[in-house]
């Protein structure tokens, strides 16, 4: 008998007929002999709905409070989906992140798991039930309620796995795996059999909505067996693994995009040692994550730096910029709005010189104008006006040859 971890995200369990159907997924495994640990998402897009009713009330709620709204939502799902199995005479319970003993940093809205006690879901198991948890949440040591950030939900499934030595951990979500790019922008897109816990990494944090990024660190930390699936098709997922079979190892296996990122220029600042390390400390000090860098060394004596932020942090940041303005001795800032990031990702890029120039050529062909760029070993990423993004996307998908990946379409 094995342990399976099972997660059904938000559209999986839309409806009261959604959920009925994963009761029935759930029992089918109950049935192959398998203990089942199953996670939820809060149904449909009801933490959407329960945002935007927080901003019908303030512009600002407190993170605590949007915690505590939040959390309700995966809430309603496991009650239901565990009344759900009850009712086809099956024994389940439903469990908050805190009766599943999931622990985490005292940060609000985007909480990492520090800790997870196990023996809660495990002593349940032992009693024969289906344990049914919420996803998305957990506790801090002061018994404060948090949740890990949207699309957490993946990472509650796949630490859950981790921390129980799960057999596997299978992902089933609204499209039948994970694809070489969004399938609902690029219809050509492809389904891949298997993709690296490396790649993966990349996708999900460039913007590939499909896992959360947290949830495929903990898989390679863990060396979780992890499948990204569909919960309505019966077909094959893609598995995430260490690593990929040779005869799939294309030198680009994927492509992810972003909207919302703003590009802002710290103009002439004066170019002494600590010019760089004391404008980055600043807005790391006032949490302002900064994405792609460039510095322009236009003389000696002065220097402009570019960076890449979320367009929703865009009015923080220029509030920190210009309180420390006479501390960093810039002259002024300019920003340009609208922008969007396009990547392309893939292993073999690291013995494939050329994929960079050859990326370029490509957008550049298309009249495309790039204005930030960043690379890694495995992946190149390039800043776009957002009206350019979809267009990119499309003609990379098509020049790195993405659209001719051979997946066979097994029934599972
Ligand atoms: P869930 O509610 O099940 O967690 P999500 O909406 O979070 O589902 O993730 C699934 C969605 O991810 C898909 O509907 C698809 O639009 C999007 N997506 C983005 N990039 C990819 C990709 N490379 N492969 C598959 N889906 C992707
Ligand atoms: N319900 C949360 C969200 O919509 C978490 C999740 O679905 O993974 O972001
Ligand atoms: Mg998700």
């Amino acid at each position: 008998m094995g342990l399976v971890v099972q997660k059904f995200g938000g559209t999986s369990v839309g409806s009261i007929e959604r959920i009925k159907n994963v009761a029935n997924r759930v029992i089918d495994t109950v049935q192959n002999g398998d203990k089942v640990v199953v996670v939820v998402s809060a149904m449909g897009k009801s933490t959407d709905q329960l945002v935007s009713m927080a901003s019908g009330i303030t512009k600002k709620p407190s993170n605590r409070e949007m915690d505590m709204l939040l959390s309700t939502g995966e809430q309603v799902t496991i009650s239901l989906l565990a009344m759900a199995l009850q009712e086809q005479g099956y024994e389940a319970v439903s469990l908050t992140g805190w009766q599943a003993g999931i622990y985490t940093e005292a940060c609000h809205s985007n909480a990492r798991i520090s800790n997870f006690q196990e023996k809660k879901i495990s002593k349940h198991l032992a009693e024969g039930k289906i344990a049914i948890v919420a996803g998305f949440q957990g506790v801090t040591n002061d018994n404060e309620i948090t949740t890990l950030g949207r699309g957490g939900s993946d990472t509650t499934a796949v630490a859950l796995a981790a921390g129980l030595n799960a057999d596997r951990c299978d992902i089933f979500t609204d499209v039948t795996g994970v694809f070489t790019t969004d399938p609902r922008v690029v219809k050509e897109a492809r389904k891949l059999n298997s993709i690296s816990y490396d790649e993966m990494l990349e996708l999900a944090n460039l913007g590939a909505g499909v896992l959360h990024p947290r949830a495929v660190e903990f898989a390679k930390n863990y060396q979780v067996k992890l499948t990204v699936r569909s919960s309505m098709v019966e077909e094959e997922g893609t598995m995430i693994e260490e690593e990929v079979s040779v005869e799939e190892n294309l030198v680009v296996r994927g492509l992810a995009f972003e909207s919302n990122v703003t590009k802002i220029s710290v103009c002439n600042m004066p170019n002494n040692l600590s010019g760089l390390s004391n404008l980055f400390t600043t807005l790391a000090a006032n949490n302002i994550n900064v994405d792609i860098i460039i510095q322009n060394v236009s003389d000696s004596e002065n220097t402009n730096i570019s960076f890449s932020i979320h367009s929703e942090k865009l009015a923080e940041t220029l509030d920190v910029l210009e309180e420390n303005k006479s501390e960093l001795q810039f002259e002024e800032i300019r920003y340009e709005t609208g922008l969007s990031k396009v990547s392309i990702v893939g292993s073999g890029m690291i013995s494939n010189p050329g994929v960079a120039g050859q990326m370029f050529k490509v957008l550049s062909d298309q009249g495309i104008f790039i204005k930030m760029v960043s690379t890694s070993e495995i992946k190149v990423s390039t800043v776009l006006d957002q009206s350019d993004m979809v267009k990119a996307v499309e003609v990379l998908h098509e020049a790195f040859d993405l659209s001719n990946i051979k997946t066979p379409q097994v029934n599972a």
